[in-house]
């Protein structure tokens, strides 16, 4: 029997009703034939919720017991919606993330998977039920909780799918594909018919939110078909593939956006071969996300390197700096608040020198300030102040056509 993976994110399980509705797509899928694992978020805004809690409680919550709090949402979701299906008389077992044996590194809030053998899970669906696992958890080798970064239940839909061999994974959610950019905040987002792998894996990782990136990445490395669509409306979703044939050769797929990022700003008198090294090799230690470096040694300046990261790892970086401010020889340490990074993604880049010239034309047009800038073969991405950041992303949809039907060039 063929097996398939359904995963319904916060706003789908949000309600009862939403429960009830969810439960009815499930069963249809059982009805046509499939062995069926569904993965479930937290109900609505649950983790939020959560985290506010805690952060009324202490600023600085131990991550350890962030993750015991955190990882209680997908269990109240998962076995509502078991009960649900139970009602209806189909056969159904939660699992949390130990119960199915899905292990990750000793990493609280945002562990990677490091094994998930799917034997647990494949017993029970031979036993005749429905599998209703919770997304975003997992335990250590010594048995600690331990989750996946906010968004991570895709992961979880997706690795499951790997570890039973399931023919498609589908993500249910409150929109009804991935769009050329978030619909919710650009004027003429368009709904895609298909994207490349490697496309949706920089737009996931530029900050568009409709899968976690590493999802997006598992489904590559295992050849998962993977699949966007609304869990309210019957209408076809977007699938996410290797190679999309009639769209291919677009210059520019999609732009993303993400807000509240950091610059952190570091001087030296005299810079001197390794500090580079030192400064990343001390922040990766503490599993600080760097995203882009910009490195300045030119003659007669004081050398600097510059480097974004996200708010909410930036009083641990300024403490992890100062603190070992003398082992690594600067001088300065300066941070500035208040951006956003604003992204075009697109795999036909490549070939198309005259795409960020484009990008920084119209910016400069809109009076939008570039801060940082960094490419790879299929984006470019700029640092732009936070309040700029929706006119920036509409500007860049408008300049690069994405709202109209697509063509091949
Ligand atoms: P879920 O709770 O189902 O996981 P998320 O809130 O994580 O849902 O993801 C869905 C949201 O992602 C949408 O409501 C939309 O605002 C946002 N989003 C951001 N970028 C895109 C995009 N390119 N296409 C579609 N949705 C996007
Ligand atoms: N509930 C978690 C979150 O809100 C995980 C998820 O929804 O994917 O981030
Ligand atoms: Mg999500």
């Amino acid at each position: 029997m063929a097996i398939v993976v359904m995963k319904f994110g916060g706003t789908s399980v949000g309600s009862v009703e939403r429960i009830r509705n969810a439960a009815r797509r499930i069963m249809q899928e059982v009805d046509r034939g499939y062995q069926v694992v569904v993965v479930v978020s937290a109900m609505g805004k649950t983790t939020d919720h959560l985290v506010q809690l805690a952060e009324d409680i202490t600023s600085s919550p131990s991550k350890r017991e962030m993750d015991m709090l955190l990882s209680t949402g997908e269990q109240v979701s998962m076995s509502l919606l078991a009960m649900a299906l139970e009602t209806q008389g189909y056969q159904a077992v939660s699992m949390t993330g130990w119960q199915a044996e899905l292990q990750t590194e000793k990493v609280h809030r945002n562990a990677r998977i490091v094994s998930l053998k799917g034997g647990k899970i494949r017993a029970k669906l031979d036993a005749g039920n429905i599998v209703v696992a919770a997304g975003f958890q997992g335990i250590t080798e010594d048995g600690e909780i331990t989750t996946l970064g906010r968004g991570g239940s895709d992961t979880t839909a997706v690795a499951i799918a790997a570890a039973v061999g399931a023919e498609r994974c589908d993500i249910y959610t409150d929109v009804d594909g991935v769009y050329t950019s978030d619909p919710r905040f650009v004027t003429g987002a368009r709904k895609l018919h298909s994207i490349e792998y490697d496309e949706m894996l920089e737009l996931a990782n530029l900050g568009a939110g409709v899968l976690h990136p590493r999802a997006v990445e598992y489904a590559k490395n295992y050849k998962i078909p993977l699949t966007v669509r609304s869990s309210i409306s019957e209408e076809e979703g977007t699938v996410i593939e290797e190679a999309t044939s009639m769209e291919s050769n677009l210059i520019v797929r999609g732009v993303a956006f993400e807000a509240d990022v950091v610059r952190l700003t570091i001087g030296y008198e005299k810079a001197f071969n390794g500090s580079l090294a030192m400064i990343f090799t001390t922040l990766a230690q503490h599993n600080i996300d760097v995203d882009i470096i910009v490195q300045s040694i030119v003659d007669g300046t004081t050398p600097t390197v510059s480097f974004t990261i996200k708010k909410e790892a930036l009083s641990e970086a300024i403490q992890v700096l100062e603190e070992k401010k003398k082992e690594l020889g600067f001088q300065v340490a300066d941070f500035e608040v208040g951006l956003s990074k604003v992204s075009i993604v697109g795999s036909g880049m490549v070939s198309n020198p005259g795409v960020a010239a484009q990008m920084f034309d119209r910016l400069r047009q809109e009076s939008i300030p570039v801060k940082m800038v960094s490419t790879s073969e299929i984006k470019v991405s700029v640092v732009v102040p936070q309040q700029q950041m929706i006119q920036a992303a509409n500007a860049l949809h408008e300049e690069f056509r994405l709202s109209e039907i697509e063509v091949q060039v």
